[in-house]
Formats: structure tokens, sequence, C-alpha cells
């Protein structure tokens, strides 16, 4: 096992990884920007290394100076966090070629899996159903495009190889329409992404997204964790995500999850990953691989009572999985509420002095978050700043587990998303089950509040 870990990321998944290395009797090393100085986890770390000024560019996607923090504190392996340089395969290349470990998958699979057509065309190989749509890249002639939008059949979705955050797609419901969304889709994805290639595909109407998490090992071990939902989006950001999924039959679940674990194993895939599905009218449809932990993992930990994060680091370190998928054994239901520090109606950021953070506890109550009283958001960073995660019996428990939570948490100082999330804890849809990825904006146009 490690001795000494360096964690090349900051706020909540920082300390969520700090508080795993510490269970495992790893030293943690944290980096820190000079808006991050004063943060708890820095502070109460067993070594610290500034990385640069505020802004991300220069200090947590800053490659050489993560590395010569590492050096400097003479740390074993590097855990990216999510976000960053998490799926960023020359990152991971060039943490190895220092010798040094990184916490995930090789730089192959990073690559293979950041690149979406070639991320499919694995999937296909390997037997994961994906939406269906062109093979591959779309071509630049006009007539072949067009072609290839029929027998897929409109609406279809354009989207960009390099694509992600949500950006680089575009919808297109008319044959007039299509060259010219391919040209823009294609020119937009060049600018933002250095890779202009673009494929297509079939654009589903009302799909919920579940997606698979799997961990393996570096003996082609894999196992998969059930699922997450997570249709509960805003601009396809994640706001609510929960485990099990509502209504989907075991069966199905187990079939998409044995398809998933055996894909890893044919592609040689070590780690933590997460096969995101479409799911519409009972059939999966792939849609993208993360290569990372994710924000929501905390909802598969409490059902299956798998700590991720030191799989995580176990398998880095060359250790076997320590279950195999008899063991996985899935408990009660799990919700995560993601809070952010933005205006709750026009979710303008809302950066500043915390001046009164009293989270909630009690049985069945997990809060990951890195704040305290008196902390500062900086407004250099994403919005969100933890979540609170409950595990109840059944999901009516659960839904009633966050609602007591969630009145319980006080914030004070700045504005967060709390409100929002008590709304949609009442609301008769959501508490039934099963609303898609468009019902949150559908509710927020129709609850002008
Ligand atoms: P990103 O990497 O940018 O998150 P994804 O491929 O995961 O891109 O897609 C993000 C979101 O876009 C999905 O969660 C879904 O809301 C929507 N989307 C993507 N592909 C399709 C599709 N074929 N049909 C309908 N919606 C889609």
């Amino acid at each position: 096992m490690f001795k000494k870990i360096l964690v090349a990321n900051r706020g909540e998944i920082a300390l969520r990884v700090q508080r795993a290395c510490r269970e495992l009797g790893i030293k943690a090393v944290m980096v820190y920007s000079e808006a991050d100085r004063e943060a708890k986890y820095v502070k109460l770390a067993e070594e610290a290394v500034c990385i640069g000024p505020a802004p991300s560019a220069q200090s947590y996607l800053n490659m050489p100076a993560i590395i010569s923090a590492a050096e400097v504190t003479d740390a074993e392996a590097i855990h990216p966090g999510y976000g960053f340089l998490s799926e960023n395969a020359d990152f991971a290349e060039r943490v190895e070629k220092s010798g040094f470990q990184f916490i995930g998958p090789t730089p192959e699979s990073i690559r293979m899996m950041g690149d979406k057509v070639s991320a499919k065309q694995a999937m296909i190989k390997a037997g994961v159903p994906c939406v269906p749509g062109s093979e591959g890249e779309l071509p630049d002639n006009p007539a072949e495009i067009r072609r290839i939008a029929k027998t897929v059949g409109y609406p279809v979705i354009i989207k960009a190889a390099g694509g992600g955050g949500g950006r680089g797609m575009r919808v297109v419901h008319t044959e007039a329409a299509l060259v010219n969304a391919v040209q823009m889709t294609k020119a937009e994805a060049l600018a933002a992404f250095g890779n202009g290639a673009v494929y297509m595909e079939k654009f589903l109407q009302d799909p919920r997204h579940v997606e698979i998490q799997i961990l393996a090992d570096k003996y082609k071990n894999a196992v998969y964790l059930g699922e997450r939902d997570c249709s509960m989006q805003r601009r396809h950001q994640k706001v609510m995500e929960e485990a099990p999924a509502p209504g989907i039959p075991r069966k199905l679940i187990e079939k998409i999850g044995e398809r998933c674990a055996a894909a890893c194993k044919k592609i040689g895939y070590r780690g933590a990953g997460t096969f995101e599905f479409l799911y519409e009218n009972g059939e999966f449809y792939f849609i993208e691989m993360n290569t990372r932990v994710q924000v929501e993992h905390p909802v598969t930990e409490l059902i299956t009572g798998v700590d991720i994060v030191k799989t995580q680091i176990m398998v880095a370190a060359g250790e076997k999985l320590p279950f195999t998928q008899r063991d996985i054994v899935l408990r009660g239901h799990a919700i995560e509420c993601r809070v952010n520090a933005e205006d709750p109606y026009n979710f303008m950021p809302s950066p500043g002095r915390i001046t009164l953070w009293h989270p909630p506890g009690g049985p069945g109550v997990r809060v990951d978050s890195h704040v305290y009283n008196n902390y500062f958001v900086p407004s250099n960073y994403d919005s969100m700043i933890g979540k609170i995660i409950v595990h109840a019996d059944t999901r009516e428990m659960a839904l009633a587990r966050m609602r007591s939570a969630l009145g319980e948490m006080v914030v004070e100082g700045i504005k967060t998303n709390i409100p929002l999330h008590r709304d949609l804890l009442v609301d008769a849809k959501f508490m039934a089950g099963g609303t898609n990825i468009h019902y949150l904006e559908e509710w927020l146009a129709h609850h002008k509040r």
C-alpha cells in the first residue's frame, strides 16, 4: 500500500480523498491555490503545498506545479478527484512518466473514453447497447450526411467527439436544417475542444439518465455496483441523484451491469468508472463513460456498503478487488442533494463568507462538505459546496429523511439552492419517481417562484 498520496483537487472531494487516506493509514498531501489557503482540510493536512494563484489554469490545472509538489513531498501516487485534470489523458501520462501512480485508469483508457466516437465504437464491440446513430465520425459530404440522418430517423442530435459538460451538441428536427447544423457544431467543437470531429445520434425525446458504477482491478476483475438515477438536471448539470433508479426491473439492470463489467474486462479498464446511459421505453442506450470518481458516488456507497474512494486507492496500489459480484448486495434507498452556493431562483453564483453553517445529522444522514462556520466561498470555482446524502430502507423513507435533514440545515451569509431542493422533495411527480431529464427545467418554467 502507498505511504503517501497527493490529492490534486480542492473542496469536498479533496476532503473525501483525505478521509479515505486517513482510514487506510496513508499520508495525504493536499495542494491548494492561494484562494484555498485558509480551508480547514488544508490547515489540518499532514502536508500541504501551494500550487499557484486562484485561477484554476494557474493552480488546479497546472500540471508542472502539481507534479513538482508530488516530487518535493515524496508522494507515491496522485488522486485527481473529479473535474480539473481527472479525465486528462496527458496528465495521467505525465504523472506516470514522472514515476508516480495515477489513481485512475491507464492514459490509453482515458483517451479512448474521452473521445466519444472511439468510446462508442469500443462499447458496440463489447456488446453494450448504444444510441442508434452514425458509425463513427460524420463525413464532410452533405449528401452522405443526409443519407445517414434518414437512416437514423429525425430528430437527430449532432455531438462533438471531444465534447463534455453538456457542450457541443445540437438537435436537428428537419433535413433542411441538417447540413448547416453539422457545420456549426463542427466549427464550435474545433474552437472549444480542439477537435472538429462530430457524430450523429437519434435524439431521444424523454429519456431518464441512469448510470452504472463499476470498479475494476489490474487483474481483469470487474464488478458493477448497481445504478444511479441522475435525471434531475438543469442545463445538463445534475442537481439531485438517487440509487436505485425507481421502477426499473432489477433483471434489466443486472443485464446491463454485467455488460458493463464485461466491457471493463475486455478493454483492460482499472479503477472506478461510470457508464452513462439514457433510458427510454424500457431500453438502455450508452452515451458516455466517465473514467473517474463522480460527485454522486456516495449514493452507491450507502446502498452497497462499498467505499469507492478507498477501493480506487487499493486497486491503484496493485491490490485485487476485495469483493466479487456475488458480494455486492443492494440495501435500501439513497438520495443526494447537491448544495450549491447560488441563488435558488435565478441560479446566479453566490460566493462569499458563510456566517453560519449548521449541517443536519442523525441516523442515515451523511454530509460531504469542506465548509464550516466563517468559511469563505471563493468565486473562482464551481459553485457546489457540499452534498447532503441520506439512506433509508425505502425510497419513501429516504425522501422523508431528506426533507427532515434539509429542514434542519441552516446556511447564512450566502445564498444556496436548498430552498429548491425543499420544493422538489414535496413535488408529487418527483415523489412518485421516474421523472425524465427534462422534468426539472419544465418544473422551473411552471414554478415562477
Ligand atoms: P457531456 O459529456 O457533455 O455531458 P453526454 O453525451 O453525456 O455529454 O450528454 C449530456 C446530456 O445531453 C445527456 O444527459 C442528455 O440530457 C443529452 N443527450 C445526449 N445525447 C442525447 C440523445 N441521443 N438524445 C437525447 N438527449 C441526449
